[in-house]
């Protein structure tokens, strides 16, 4: 017998937006799977939801791992007779300027940021297509939109996630699984912390909601596009900048 609660599986769910994501897709009734390679602060999160009266599993895995990842899928899909939503949303940045880019960053950006969804998503499709239902949401950002000095591989991987969702939305629209992505601007977590004042002061003045983004604000679009309501949103990019880009 299948599990009664949609199953959800989230990478990057260890810190920042992907534990906001967690936090409120459990809220909402989700039992939530909490991928990424920290064991010990993927239990932390775990011990949150179901103090809170939710529940939860971890599932440590390196997104760049193919197989591993590919596995934990398919995994989670038997283990639990069902596979509904799956946000990818475990990312890094290995940021340099194009003259000085190595090929490692590239890759290393590339397999994390973008093939990790597709093989995600290939893992995914067969139990959502058999449940007539998926709501698969990916995380790209404003740098994919606009561009970036420094973010050559990291914009690359981030527009690469625009054009595989919209691709995949078509395939399996008819099959009642929706493929969306929402940009982030900037939000205020360790990926953002370690930028110079004077440049965190620049970024706020181009938002016109006048304030940083938190994982919160991110974690409320995802919770939208994957419930049960937002059948008919597939394809989208759903931009969540505080107005920063408009695009
Ligand atoms: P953080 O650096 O705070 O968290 C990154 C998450 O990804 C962690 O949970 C980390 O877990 C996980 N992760 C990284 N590499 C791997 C891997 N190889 N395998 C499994 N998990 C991995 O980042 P944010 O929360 O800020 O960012 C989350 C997403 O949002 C990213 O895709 C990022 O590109 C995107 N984004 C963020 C913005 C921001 O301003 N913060 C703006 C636009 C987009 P662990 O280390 O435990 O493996």
């Amino acid at each position: 017998m299948p599990d009664e609660k949609r199953i959800a599986f989230v990478t990057g769910a260890s810190r920042g937006i992907g534990r906001a994501i967690a936090l409120r897709l459990a809220a909402d009734g989700r039992h939530v799977v909490l991928a990424s390679r920290s064991e010990g602060p993927l239990s932390e999160v775990k011990s949150q939801i179901e103090s809170a009266g939710g529940s939860a599993s971890v599932c440590a895995v390196d997104v760049s791992d193919r197989d591993a990842l590919a596995d934990a899928v398919s995994t989670t899909a038997k283990d639990h007779g069902r596979f509904d939503i799956l946000v990818n949303n475990a990312g890094i940045t290995r940021d340099n300027l194009l003259m000085r880019m190595s090929l490692d960053e590239w890759d290393a950006v590339i397999s994390t940021n973008l093939t990790s969804a597709f093989v995600a998503m290939k893992a995914a499709a067969r139990p959502m297509m058999k449940g007539k239902f998926g709501r698969i949401v990916n995380i790209a950002s404003t740098s994919g939109l606009v561009g970036n000095a420094g973010q050559a591989n990291y914009a690359a991987a981030k527009s690469g996630l625009v054009g595989m969702t919209r691709s995949v939305a078509r395939e399996l629209g008819g099959k009642g699984v929706t493929a969306n992505v929402v940009a982030p601007g900037f939000i205020n977590t360790d990926m953002t912390g370690d930028l110079p004042e004077d440049v965190m002061n620049s970024i706020q003045s181009m938002v016109q909601v006048g304030r940083l983004g938190e994982p919160e604000d991110i974690a409320a679009a995802v919770a939208y596009t994957t419930s049960d309501d937002a059948g008919f949103l597939t394809g989208q990019v759903i931009t969540v900048d505080g107005g920063m880009t408009m695009c």
